[in-house]
């Protein structure tokens, strides 16, 4: 069941390993099915010989409804970013080089440019917690509450959102003002943010006229 879900699991694993958001086997993706039932990668596969069948589905408290493989190590940050956010669909969670590179340093991004400001006023980095713990997803669900994209201490990013194609844009516009910002911190030179007002005025303006909208 579920097969449209699992190809679009499949389809995006290959996007994030494409992009270079990830590599080998790290990073994951999951996709809500039905309100409490979840599409999610598989532990431990390359995302180049994943197939539909490999992706378990399982319920938002981790137990696999349907599935041969074990879930993703970080099931309870997908299972618990579902439980909190209702309206999320889609969670994909990457080890961006320079997201990652942020991480380490413990420095949020902030909107340093316009395409960033649609996300928010500033990408916070979660506290630390060990990969594939409760305190991991509940401290990224924290920062989650005021923005979206989180990137998670020491480890790399995560975005989520109404759906797989938003939340890997999400993870492209991180991942390329992460690039921005850590370059432009290289040159020791000031890094100037955009003043809030001028902030207001571009968000206002890109959602009311970005994109094919009528
Ligand atoms: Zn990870």
């Amino acid at each position: 069941m579920y097969e449209q879900f699992k190809e679009l699991i499949v389809q995006y694993g290959l996007k994030i390993l494409r992009s270079n958001h990830v590599s080998g086997t790290s990073g994951n993706i999951s996709l809500r099915v039905l309100d409490d039932l979840i599409a999610i990668t598989p532990s431990g596969i390359a995302y180049d010989r994943l197939s539909a069948q490999d992706i378990p589905i399982i319920d938002l408290h981790g137990r696999v409804i349907e599935g041969d493989l074990k879930p993703s190590v970080e099931y309870q940050l997908h299972t618990l970013i579902y439980r909190t956010f209702e309206d999320i669909n889609a969670v994909i969670h990457t080890h961006s080089i320079y997201s990652t590179v942020l991480s380490v340093l413990h420095k949020p991004l902030p909107a340093i440019y316009e395409t960033l400001l649609m996300i928010g006023d500033v990408i916070p980095v979660s506290e630390y917690a060990n990969a594939g713990s409760l305190e991991l997803a509940k401290n990224v669900v924290e920062c989650m509450k005021k923005s979206r994209a989180v990137l998670m201490a020491n480890h790399g990013l995560v975005c989520a959102a109404k759906s797989l194609e938003q939340a890997f844009d999400m993870c492209e516009t991180v991942e390329r003002g992460a690039q921005i910002y850590v370059m432009a911190l290289s040159t020791g030179l000031p890094v100037h943010q955009i003043d809030q007002e001028h902030a207001r005025e571009a968000i206002d303006f890109l959602r009311r006229n970005y994109g094919q909208q009528p």
